[in-house]
């Protein structure tokens, strides 16, 4: 690795700075023969996202960076992992979005960490759905999310990584948005399995009080996309019910969650069945 060892930080060359638990973290996913690579991705004058030009392994990145269906996904991240099976190695790209560096500046610690988990959920050898370029990208990474997300913040709480401070402080600074905003046009599929995804998590990541504006944050939801909410539901009964460290239920769950966030997107939930055939064009 590149840098100058600063009493218990590493400066990397592209300037990212990983803390004393992510560098031992990093090093046990790396024991697992996995390279860990981090870097910030840059918006170039011509709109493409490119990586710093010492990034490791940059051959490998590029054509992600290239294809245009990761580019709109990544542009609503502020980080994100991409794991890339390679001869000789794999190698695990945790990137953070120089294009939202106003939102997350000061705290990168928590960001790498969640990405960390996923490279290290990989690294574990656990299933997880292949990203295919299309209308179902999208889909497959929130299925992914929502059941890595269980393992990942097991494994942040064990590492004494916080990582609820700065979750629910973006969830707050949302919850005005949803109060007010007009819902996103109906042919944004993705924006509803990504808001799924994300009250999926805080329904299987919270404690019941462990977060005071939790009630104000479900009625915004429920009133910026209501048709989310069964799906919601059906989706954390049916996590909280298997055994996400177990690599075959984990299997089980990626197809299940899957299906649901599918008929979500496709309008087969259960709160289209009401008002199907207006929706039907003509
Ligand atoms: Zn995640």
């Amino acid at each position: 690795m590149r840098g100058t060892a600063r009493d218990n930080v590493v400066v990397l060359a592209a300037a990212v700075v990983l803390s004393a638990a992510l560098l031992s973290w990093k090093a046990e996913i790396e024991s697992k023969g996995v390279t860990v690579v981090v870097a910030v991705a840059e918006q170039d004058s011509a709109g493409r996202v490119v990586a710093p030009e010492d990034t490791p392994r940059r051959e490998l990145l590029d054509p992600w960076l290239a294809n245009d269906e990761f580019r709109s996904q990544f542009a609503l991240m502020n980080a994100t992992m991409i794991y890339q099976r390679a001869p000789g190695g794999d190698v695990a790209f945790v990137l953070l979005n120089g294009a939202r560096r106003s939102s997350w500046e000061g705290r990168e610690e928590a960001l790498l960490a969640h990405e960390f988990g996923h490279a290290w959920v990989q690294a574990e050898k656990y299933p997880s759905p292949v990203f295919v370029p299309g209308p179902h990208a999208c889909i497959a990474i929130h299925t992914g999310d929502i059941t890595q997300h269980v393992l990942i913040r097991k494994e942040l709480e064990k590492r004494g990584i916080d990582y609820r401070r700065p979750w629910l402080e973006g969830l707050e600074r949302a919850i005005p948005v949803m109060e007010t905003a007009a819902p996103p046009p109906e042919d944004d599929r993705c924006a509803r399995a990504r808001l799924a995804a994300e009250w999926v998590d805080v329904k299987l990541g919270l404690e019941p009080g462990a977060w005071p504006a939790l009630p104000r944050y479900e009625a915004a939801v429920r009133r910026y996309m209501p048709e989310v909410v069964s799906t919601v539901e059906r989706i954390v009964e049916y996590v909280r019910s298997h055994d996400m460290s177990d690599r075959a239920q984990h299997r089980q769950a990626l197809q299940a969650v899957f299906e649901m966030l599918k008929d979500l997107v496709y309008y087969r939930a259960k709160e289209y069945r009401a008002y199907g055939t207006i929706k039907q064009e003509p």
